[in-house]
């Protein structure tokens, strides 16, 4: 029976797979006028029927049940009478929370960062995406087992010894660290192969457009609003885990390559990080950035801070790509709270651009930024780099379009597409340096 319980836990217990009913929970901690409406749109995404919503206002979480004793009974009658399979709580419980509610609610507990996980696993489609997950999935359940160890050990044997439920533990332990181990090598040759893949694509040297903002905000709507193309577009957050590419024309005969991202969200479980960075490669390529944000939702401007911070995060205070703004559904702003929306966000953010990407509004002068921006802002160099300075190969690698490297007896020789802000640095410390610089056409 033991061995029947850790292997459950594994399977069903630990995720979610679409199909559950859940009554959905959340602390209201001072000050934080909790709704769980994001939580639902999370659960549904998932393919959860929500059958109920609690809220508990509590200073603190309780450190054996999280919730309150008193609201644990009571979630416990609503459960049955729903009647709901599982409960989905909004933050991320302890290992010991996590089996105490189980034991005492004889139901399905699932906590947020594993809803989140369980969402990213449903979505993934490339293989290091589907990787990622996994591994995140493990991660977040190995320190869990040792809990459901010491639980089942009291079964069993009496101090000192071992009872049967902590040696199945110690195998099932064993089991995940040696998947943990493989799937990390697994990884490491999925990298690679999109390093090989990205390289492909630079070599083409159109443009890098990507697509990025707040789940939900209406990226693959835009992006199929502006390739004309028939990108994946669903009311569900996540939809879109694996980069979308799509090629975009422009006036004069240009063209770019759009890419969809999956969406930013606020308290992203640390295990999942890897996963969404991973996404993230196409923004670190990007020539330019196309920063939607949903201007109907009150919440824009805190969504415009989880952006902002995350880029911070991804460019290491590095330089970053360009970057519009676009307000999308810009259609829905019939209130005046809307239209002051609108108005704040045209002052304080730099150069938005209004659109509906559902009606198409705004979408033609949007490619026309998009065309003035990546046309501009490149330029190609061919550089001659003495041996003594080889150090520059790498970051010319890392920074531009490397598009020929020529070693010579005298140095190498390199020609590269850069962005202006780039082209002024390299200047600067190629005249520091004794290197020589020759403008070509693009
Ligand atoms: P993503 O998560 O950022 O990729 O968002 P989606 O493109 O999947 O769009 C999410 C929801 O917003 C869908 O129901 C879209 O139909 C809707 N949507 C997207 N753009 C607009 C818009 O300009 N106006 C309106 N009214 N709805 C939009
Ligand atoms: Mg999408």
């Amino acid at each position: 029976m033991a061995r029947g319980l850790i292997e459950d836990r594994l399977g069903e217990r630990a995720r979610i797979l679409g199909g559950e009913r859940a009554i959905l929970v959340g602390l209201d901690l001072e000050g934080d006028r909790e709704t769980l409406d994001e939580l639902v749109a999370l659960s549904e995404t998932a393919g959860v029927a929500v059958k109920g919503r609690v809220i508990q206002r509590r200073r603190q979480p309780d450190p054996s049940y999280f919730i309150g004793e008193g609201k644990l009974a009571r979630l416990r009658e609503q459960a049955e009478l729903a009647p709901a399979d599982t409960i989905i709580l909004n933050h991320a419980l302890s290992p010991a929370q996590s089996r105490n509610l189980e034991e005492q609610l004889g139901r399905k507990v699932i906590d947020r960062p594993q809803l989140i996980m369980s969402i990213f696993a449903q979505h993934a489609r490339t293989k290091e995406a589907k990787l990622q997950v996994e591994m995140a999935q493990l991660e977040y359940l190995l320190p869990r087992l040792r809990g459901w160890g010491r639980a089942l050990t009291g079964l069993g044997g009496g101090i000192g010894t071992r009872g049967p439920g902590e040696t199945q533990m110690e195998q099932e332990r064993r089991r995940i660290k040696r998947r943990i181990q493989r799937l990390r090598k697994d990884l490491e040759k999925a990298a690679l192969e999109r390093q090989v893949r990205g390289r492909r694509r630079r070599r083409k040297a159109l443009p890098l457009v990507t697509l990025i903002g707040y789940t939900n905000s209406g990226k693959s709507t835009l992006l199929n609003g502006l390739s004309g193309a028939e990108a994946h577009v669903e009311d569900k957050l996540f939809a879109t885990l694996d980069p979308l590419i799509r090629r975009a024309p422009l006036a004069g005969n240009r063209e770019v390559l759009l890419v969809d991202t999956v969406g930013f969200i606020k308290r992203m479980p640390p295990q999942l990080v890897p996963a969404f960075l991973s996404t993230l490669e196409a923004v670190k390529e990007a020539d330019l950035l196309l920063n939607v944000l949903d201007i109907s939702d009150e919440k824009v401007f805190e969504h415009l801070k989880t952006v902002n911070e995350t880029l911070a995060d991804v460019f290491d205070d590095g330089p970053r790509p360009l970057m519009i703004n676009v307000l999308n559904k810009a259609d829905r702003l019939d209130d005046a709270e809307g239209r002051e929306r609108l108005e704040r966000a045209l002052h304080e953010m730099r150069d938005p651009i209004a659109v509906s990407a559902l009606q198409g509004q705004g979408l033609d002068g949007l490619l026309e930024r998009i065309a003035g921006e990546v046309g501009a802002v490149r330029e190609r160099l061919r550089v001659a780099i003495p041996y003594a300075r080889a150090s520059l190969i790498d970051e010319l690698h890392r920074w531009g379009e490397v598009e020929c490297e020529e070693y010579r007896a005298e140095g190498v020789m390199i020609e590269v597409v850069l962005a202006e802000e780039f082209v002024q640095r390299l200047e600067r410390h190629a005249a520091e340096n004794g290197i020589k610089l020759e403008r070509l056409p693009l």
